[in-house]
């Protein structure tokens, strides 16, 4: 069963198509593009400077990306309209890695503030730190927040939810 197309979160086999190889993980932050659906939408190809993002043949064509020449520099998780795109850095710490999430929520959590958190179907699943915020400029771009994670959840997280400070 497509679990895209009934409950809306992808498969798990959907997020091992879009996770890079282990060996690439463990050598710094990279993007992860979770579009998995034909759309006339090419901005995240147009975003990246690196040229990570292979230029599309047809406009609805699903992303791919090439892992060694992506910097997790976040960019394309700005530019895009689906907010499809991730980037994790899994070699962040020991104990924690570093997910940049699109955020379209005001106002804007801060620097330090704790947060809830939540897997794709939003469901909670820890605690994390907001760690950088990155405020979009608009009309084109999506505000970007850099949270800490455990580790064991770099490929669960998805999302958050703000705390007031303990
Ligand atoms: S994170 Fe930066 S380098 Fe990597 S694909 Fe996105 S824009 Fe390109
Ligand atoms: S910009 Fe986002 S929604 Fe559009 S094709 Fe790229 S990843 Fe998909």
């Amino acid at each position: 069963m497509n679990t895209l197309l009934t409950t809306g979160v992808p498969s798990a086999q959907d997020i091992a198509g879009v996770t890079p190889p282990d060996e690439r993980r463990k050598r710094g932050p990279y993007a992860t593009i979770e579009c998995f659906q034909p759309i006339p939408c090419d901005p995240c190809h147009h975003s990246c400077r690196f040229g990570a993002i292979q230029e599309f043949e047809d406009i609805n064509d699903i992303p791919k990306i090439d892992w060694s020449k992506c910097t997790g520099c976040a960019v394309c998780v700005a530019a895009c309209p689906g907010l499809a795109i991730f980037v994790v850095d899994e070699t962040y710490g020991e104990e924690e890695c570093l997910i940049a999430i699109p955020y379209e929520f005001v106002p804007l959590p801060e620097k330090g503030q704790p947060v809830r958190l939540t897997d794709r179907a939003g469901i909670v699943v820890g605690d994390g730190t907001v760690q950088r915020v990155v405020s979009g400029r608009k009309p084109a771009g999506t505000s970007v927040v850099w949270v800490s994670a455990p580790k064991r959840l770099a490929t669960v997280v998805r999302g958050f939810i703000p705390r007031k400070e303990d």
